[in-house]
């Protein structure tokens, strides 16, 4: 991988309610109407007012992404991602979460956001397995850093320290 890509790509070990970005990304369910996990994090960190703008939008279909405001929290926006839940990953799981990150990043785009942190979607309740889901993440924000000028950081940001060196483990591996 280019260094100048390399130098638009971070990995923290945090919690993503905490962090001073344009965008969070959210690990939503299709009601986007909150749920454990990351979601409840967001949602007790930004206030109650984002369930209220997360009621007007009417769900969002798996592989999805829809953005709200960030109410209470640092980052100006929410963009709530549905990942798809992990059943023998041949039932498309791969595709549908590489769309949460183009239509993630495809949304950062449209708003020149400056930095946007992503979260391990679909790897906790939904069981997506961690290592094919930090490929398939690191592929799709390298594919589009490469070819996109917004964002212009992103922000791997991981719930634990062995989250987080499996990034670093595979950005090391593809040449960052
Ligand atoms: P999903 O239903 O998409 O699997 P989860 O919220 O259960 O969503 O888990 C997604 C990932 O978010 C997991 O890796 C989990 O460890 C992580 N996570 C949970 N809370 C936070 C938080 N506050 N900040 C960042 N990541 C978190």
């Amino acid at each position: 991988m280019a260094n100048v890509i390399a130098d638009r790509i971070e990995v923290v070990s945090d919690d993503i309610t905490r962090l001073d970005v344009t965008m969070i990304v959210n690990a939503a369910n299709s009601s986007l109407l909150g749920g454990g996990g990351v979601d409840g994090a967001i949602h007790r960190a930004a206030g109650p007012g984002l369930l209220e703008e997360c009621r007007t939008l009417g769900g969002c279909p798996t592989g999805g992404v829809r953005m709200t405001g960030g109410h209470r929290l640092k980052a100006r926006h929410v963009l709530h991602a549905v990942g798809p839940v992990h059943r023998d990953g041949r039932s498309g799981e791969p595709g549908l979460l590489r769309s949460c990150y183009e239509e993630a990043l495809r949304l950062a785009h449209e708003h020149q956001a400056e930095s946007v942190a992503f979260p391990c979607i679909s790897t906790g309740v939904y069981g997506y397995p961690k290592d094919e889901a930090c490929r398939i993440a690191t592929d799709a924000v390298i594919a589009w850093l490469e070819s996109h000028e917004y964002p212009r950081r992103v922000v791997f940001c991981c719930f634990g320290e062995a989250d987080a060196r499996l990034y670093r483990d595979r950005l090391a591996a593809i040449g960052a």
